[in-house]
């Protein structure tokens, strides 16, 4: 039943795969003569195809409804996306399913079944129906636990003296005040919800740690990952890797930032403290050095994106006809994309103003879109027509969504730049801040998280700002005790799930460095912008989108690059600061 190749090292695992490749086909050949068991692979593939009548329109609906209640905000269609969703859930939990899957999973691991295409789908199955395999009452009250605390995160706000202020006002303080004792109030103000939750999410974490031992698992972290198809000791080995090749290049980006701020507040740099890092988690690079939205003031977003993904090869005309972009009432504020039915009925919401933000969220959505059905062969099963992983599509999204700051894209996208030069200094420096600030952040909630479930007996404050300090080199308030981390409403909406954006970014930079040295192999990265070059759609196609979830996220990445997924191709976007 274990799925886990251990990570040794490039070398080792590179000849593996070679071999993988000489002795495979002689294998299946043979080994489907003499081993595979015909009626098993008939078996599974009954059960692949019960699994997609049963699924389809369940899932369709899931996805209208998903798509309908983030459009309107309206209550009837929110509680038609929570009953589409318990409909799903109440499938999968379905006990005589899962004893004929895991008999069938248990076949593919013997060998038994000799259909590539149809093994796959059972190990994907198996992994989806295994998570709701738990006691139906310990899953209905994890539901209403993280219900309740998701609740306390929607109704509080920072009370400042009295004075109540939303999320916006809060983000705002941070950004804008320049007076030290005042930031210093709405943070606090603004952690206070951390000791409101923590107790629903100690409870919390402990019922999802028993629901991962009910399946077998050591914590619900290491059943995550599992579930995902990664692995907490591989994960670590990648985010040391990750730790050595960023550390020096974030402290000197840091070390300007800092400087740059001391000098607003006026006060020395060893004065800084966590407040005043405009973000209150210092997930994201204080605005400093430029403004980027200049080139994009009276610019068309949609048109410029239409414009560019048919340039590629990858048009998207029908995805924006289908999509609602723009604000209105009762709209979720954020942007995603969503595949409803995968047979290309692909959409968008957004909400498009003309600036950089929304250019780059833009490139990121349709990066998304065209990482679907759209362009995942029909030929594959229902089972494997998405993307291999959420941290390959994250990946997709982030290598197309970097242009909107390159200089070579928005010029040959025939926008105005006054000082090219200067704006390309600025924009590549934010770009760079950006992701060094982003990954040492990544840092801290991977490591948090993971010894949180580990070990929930622990000193959690104290983990936290340890973690804090070691990764992001901001100093701990001197005596603070407080529970800051429940403040993050990732650990308790979203746990386990951070890592997979910055492994997205390592597959976007992978993925960016194999097409640059393939398609312009004596060009600068910098001046490579893809515009009009449809070998781009060509090589995204074949080398990314085509085996859709045939391919594990391990499989693609060395399919795609040629190599594990590591941090090398993302580092040497630091190592010409
Ligand atoms: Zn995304």
């Amino acid at each position: 039943m274990n799925r886990h190749f251990g990570v040794t090292s490039d070398v080792l695992l590179g000849i593996l795969a070679r071999v993988l490749q000489l002795i495979l086909p002689t294998v299946f050949l043979t080994g489907g003569y003499l081993m595979a068991d015909t009626s098993l692979t008939d078996r599974a593939r009954s059960f692949v195809a019960a699994h997609e009548a049963k699924f389809l329109p369940l899932d369709r609906r899931a996805g209208l409804a998903w798509w309908n209640a983030n459009v309107s905000g309206k209550d009837e269609d929110f509680a038609e996306k929570e009953a589409a969703q318990n409909a799903i859930d109440t499938a999968l939990a379905d006990p005589k399913a899962f004893a004929e899957l895991k008999i069938l999973k248990e076949a593919a691991a013997k060998g038994q079944i000799d259909d590539q295409v149809v093994r796959r789908c059972i190990d994907v199955l198996y992994l989806l129906y295994l998570e709701k395999q738990v006691n139906p009452d310990l899953l209905k009250k994890i539901v209403s636990k993280s219900n309740a605390v998701e609740k306390t995160f929607n109704t509080f706000r920072a009370d400042l003296n009295g004075k109540q202020m939303t999320d916006s006002e809060v983000r705002k303080v941070l950004k804008q005040s320049l007076d030290s004792i005042e930031r210093q109030q709405v943070w606090s103000a603004s952690k206070v919800v951390g000791k409101k939750v923590l107790r629903d999410l100690t409870e919390l974490v402990h019922l999802r740690n028993e629901a991962a031992r009910q399946l077998g698992f050591k914590n619900y972290h290491a059943m995550q990952l599992f579930l995902n198809e990664q692995d907490g000791d591989e994960l670590i080995r990648l985010f040391d890797e990750l730790d050595e090749l960023t550390r020096q290049p974030f402290r000197a980006a840091k070390a300007e930032i800092d400087a740059a701020l001391a000098k607003q507040y006026g006060i020395p740099i060893s004065d800084l403290m966590p407040w005043h890092y405009h973000d209150p988690f210092f997930q994201e690079s204080p605005a400093l050095f430029a403004d980027l939205d200049a080139p994009y003031k009276n610019a068309d977003i949609l048109q410029l994106c239409r414009s560019f993904y048919s340039g590629i090869g990858l048009p998207i005309d029908d995805v924006l006809s289908r999509s609602d972009l723009y604000e209105k009432p009762g709209k979720s504020p954020h942007a995603f994309c969503t595949d409803i039915d995968r047979s290309g009925d692909v959409r968008v919401l957004a909400n498009i103003v003309p600036n950089e933000y929304w250019m780059s969220t833009m490139l990121h959505e349709l990066g998304h879109a065209v990482y679907s059905s759209k362009n995942i062969p029909a030929r594959l099963p229902y089972v494997l027509r998405s993307e291999s992983h959420i941290l390959t599509t994250e990946g997709v999204a982030m290598l197309f969504e970097k242009f909107s700051k390159s200089r070579a894209w928005i010029q040959k996208m025939g926008l105005r730049l006054d000082n090219p030069r200067e704006f390309e200094t600025a924009a590549r420096k934010i770009n760079q801040n950006q992701l060094l600030i982003f990954s040492r952040w990544c840092q801290v909630m991977l490591r948090f998280e993971k010894s949180m479930y580990e070990n929930p007996e622990q000193d959690l404050n104290k983990l936290w700002w340890d973690l804090v300090e070691r990764y992001q080199e901001i100093r701990r308030p001197t005596g603070r005790n407080e529970p800051d981390f429940a403040s993050k409403i990732h650990i308790v909406s979203a746990p386990v799930y951070y890592h997979n954006y910055m492994m997205g970014q390592l597959f976007a930079s992978q993925v960016f460095d194999k097409i640059v040295k393939e398609l312009y192999p004596n060009q600068n990265p910098n001046d490579v912008s893809f515009v009009g070059d449809s070998r781009v759609g060509a090589f995204m196609k074949q080398k990314v989108f085509a085996p859709g979830k045939l391919y594990d996220w391990r499989q693609l990445t060395r399919f795609a690059t040629g190599a594990d997924l590591n941090a090398k191709a993302f580092a040497s976007e630091f190592q010409t600061r």
